[in-house]
């Protein structure tokens, strides 16, 4: 009896080779980028205590309140698959005493995450984020090498319509004196705001930026702004960020109303977002939290960072996958010896050559068309007694005398 077919759960989805082979891209130019400014691969749990978000993210966040596939391990301790890479990142740092190495302390990773959010194109509840840190100095031009390695991949990776916003949310003391007036500039506008930026008045009024509702977009019109109260020092701070991406030529939004989603960041805080994508812009973004590792139990540590998701760059660049790249493809005709056409294909693949055989049975006609198919630029055509090559493009074929001289040939003119 034939099973019931299942599918991947809701919010999910299947990677299948071509986007694959855009993945794999990504992940080398990462790697490249990255690697040349002396930021080395790490790799974290995909799934954490709770506590650790609970605390670093911030329990007020919607994406701990409501985001977090938690569940309870066989010893009964409570357990969430991350959500986001920072804390991890951060609890890593503590737990291998990296502070003691030299500073700054530079890592980036790669992988998946975790949110419980309604499903659309572009947010998914299993998503790829590729994401960079630097712990341990709170050196300006942190902030401004990585929003430029940002931009470099995104520009990189193809991602059309790129606007950069900046901003910056002071220091905590700052920001909890501009959440106290910023919470009483809205009670007086309480009427006029959606029910959920009034249900979270209390715990998160800033969260108020993100809404599209437009009595609360109103009511926000003549509200304080953070950025301008600022401490001297945060305010300097902002000013060599961007002294630093106006010389390298990068162009920026300065937007006060930015807020992000999680309750670390403190000063720099940034947004890349791509006219390609719908009400999902976000393609990146990140910014500095130097009171995270300290609240994660580590000593007083600066630190910046961002996440970028994979999916919405590889939506919004809309570029053709890599071919799958068979420079050889060896043919049997009739009576050919499949034991020669196997050891074609290893020696050519040993010498650095893309080589495929065939492996379905089909007649030599079909696999001609299957090797243009594969966009093999020649064709081994092994007989009962010979051995010839054809060349796709000019339709030439010429006879070899065995494998060892088809091997010489085919490196020398493809590798
Ligand atoms: P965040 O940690 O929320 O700042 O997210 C960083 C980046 O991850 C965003 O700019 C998106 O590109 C991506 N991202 C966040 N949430 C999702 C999701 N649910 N599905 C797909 N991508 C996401």
């Amino acid at each position: 009896m034939a099973g019931r077919k299942l599918q991947a759960p809701r919010g999910t989805f299947d990677v299948l080779p071509d986007e694959g082979r855009r993945r794999y891209e990504l992940l080398r130019s990462a790697e490249e980028i990255l690697g040349r400014a002396g930021y080395g691969y790490v790799s974290t749990p995909d799934f954490e205590d709770t506590e650790l978000f609970a605390r670093g993210v911030g329990e007020a966040t919607d994406i701990v309140k409501k985001e977090m596939f938690t569940f309870e391990d066989a010893g009964g301790r409570s357990m969430s698959l991350r959500p986001e890479g920072t804390a991890g990142v951060c609890r890593a740092y503590v737990e291998h005493g990296m502070h003691k190495l030299p500073q700054p302390v530079k890592l980036w990773y790669w992988g998946s995450f975790f949110r419980y959010e309604a499903p659309q194109a572009g947010r998914y509840r299993q998503f790829t984020q590729l994401g960079a840190e630097a712990l341990g100095s709170d050196d300006p031009s942190l902030d401004a090498e990585l929003i430029l390695i940002l931009h470099e991949l995104l520009e990189g990776a193809g991602v059309k319509g790129l606007r950069l916003k900046l901003s910056s949310l002071g220091d905590p003391d700052t920001r909890r004196g501009y959440a106290d007036d910023l919470r009483a500039h809205l009670r007086a506008h309480e009427a006029e705001l959606s029910d959920d930026v009034r249900a979270r008045l209390d715990q998160n009024p800033l969260r108020a930026f993100d809404s599209d509702h437009p009595g609360t977009r109103a009511a926000l019109e003549d509200a304080p702004r953070l950025i301008d109260r600022l401490r001297p020092e945060d305010a300097e701070h902002l000013a060599e960020v961007r002294a630093l991406l106006d010389d390298a030529g990068l162009a920026y939004e300065l937007d006060p109303t930015l807020v992000r989603g999680l309750d670390y960041y403190t000063r720099t805080v940034f947004e890349f977002e791509s006219d390609e994508l719908g009400a999902q812009r976000g393609v990146g973004g990140g910014g500095r939290y130097d009171g995270l590792v300290e609240e994660l139990g580590g000593p007083p540590t600066p630190g910046v960072g961002w996440a970028a998701g994979i999916e919405r760059i590889l939506l919004a660049s809309q570029r053709e996958a890599p071919a799958p790249g068979a420079s050889v493809f060896v043919a049997l005709d009739e009576g050919a010896s499949s034991l020669d056409a196997f050891r074609l294909v290893r020696a050519l693949r040993q010498q650095g050559v893309a080589a495929q055989m065939e492996q379905a049975g089909r007649s030599l006609k079909g696999q001609l068309k299957h090797a243009d198919r594969l966009e093999a630029s020649r064709v081994a055509i092994l007989g009962a007694d010979g051995l010839a090559i054809r060349d796709m493009q000019s339709g030439e074929q010429r006879d070899v005398a065995d494998v060892a001289e088809a091997v010489r040939l085919l490196v020398e003119e493809l590798r």
